[in-house]
């Protein structure tokens, strides 16, 4: 991220945060509050790339958040949406991938009790292969231990699946494929953890990441949930298996500038409708945080 850009988001947030305000206090009053799912990669402070926060700037956000929003997990998440009606602000926490230096990250939110949802990739955790992006970008990022990731489920975060191998899903066009990277890949973790496995989140998670068979294959599968992560918010009435997700990576003001929603961005985003057969493919516009 260029040094600038957050120093001219925090100028945008600031201009624009009356306005959201008000816009957020009649959310509330009509029962029309969103919930807020930002996704997380890696909590560090060697400042290695773009999807890595420092330590110090996720506790900043965490603890901002604590005194915003109600944070919940992705089951109350999925309640409230179902119910048609939410009148407090809410987050619900997510990470993808399953990387080791997370553990100070972790840690902070179950001091916290914040509830937190850890997608994982089974490749990295059980065979110990890299992931295939840190491979090609040269980088030494240790994923977590089966071990880890035993005691995180045991300490109380919900681990969801993240496929076996970390590939994009909407260019899997072999069944087989398809049920070794969603089903399989959980069925493995699950038998690794010893721990239910719940939710999916799609890798990348933009619109031309997703699929409309790798949302069916989810529910046929019987997760409770699949999370993309173009950027839309989860409001009450919506379909609550496909939750909607952003990367809120970097600077504190990243998060916050995706949790206050911008009513005059927000409606950009289109939502990717797995239920139809020609879904929409529109990049994600909102907020832009990369
Ligand atoms: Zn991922």
């Amino acid at each position: 991220m260029h040094p600038l850009k957050p120093l001219l988001i925090q100028l945008y947030y600031g201009g624009t945060y009356p306005y959201r305000r008000r816009w957020q206090r009649q959310a509330v009053r009509a029962g029309r509050a969103p919930v807020v799912v930002p996704v997380f990669h890696r909590i560090a402070d060697d400042a290695a790339n773009d999807w890595t926060t420092p330590l110090a700037d996720f506790r900043a956000a965490v603890l901002w958040l604590k005194r915003h929003f109600d944070l919940i997990s992705l089951a109350e998440t999925q309640r409230r949406v179902r119910s048609g009606r939410n009148d407090r602000p809410s987050v619900s926490l997510t990470f993808d991938d399953g990387y080791a230096d997370n553990a100070a990250a972790l840690e902070l939110l179950l001091e916290l009790e914040v509830p937190c949802t850890y997608f994982v990739t089974t490749q990295p955790v059980i065979e110990r292969a890299p992931f295939e992006h840190d491979r090609q970008m040269g980088n030494q990022f240790a994923a977590n231990t089966v071990e880890e990731l035993r005691g995180l489920a045991q300490a109380g975060i919900e681990i969801g699946a993240h496929t076996r191998t970390h590939c994009d899903l909407a260019r899997v066009d072999d069944p087989e494929r398809l049920y070794d990277e969603l089903v399989a890949a959980r069925d493995d973790l699950q038998q690794a953890l010893d721990t239910p496995i719940r939710y999916f989140a799609f890798p990348f998670g933009l619109h031309e990441n997703l699929s409309v068979a790798g949302f069916h294959a989810a529910r046929e599968a019987g997760y409770a949930g699949a999370c993309s992560a173009y950027g839309g918010y989860n409001f009450p009435g919506d379909d609550a298996f496909h939750i909607q997700r952003r990367c809120v990576d970097g600077p504190a003001i990243c998060l916050k500038n995706w949790a206050v929603i911008d009513p005059l961005r927000y409606g950009r985003t289109a939502r990717f409708e797995y239920q139809t057969q020609s879904p929409p493919r529109q990049p994600a516009v909102v907020g832009a945080c990369e």
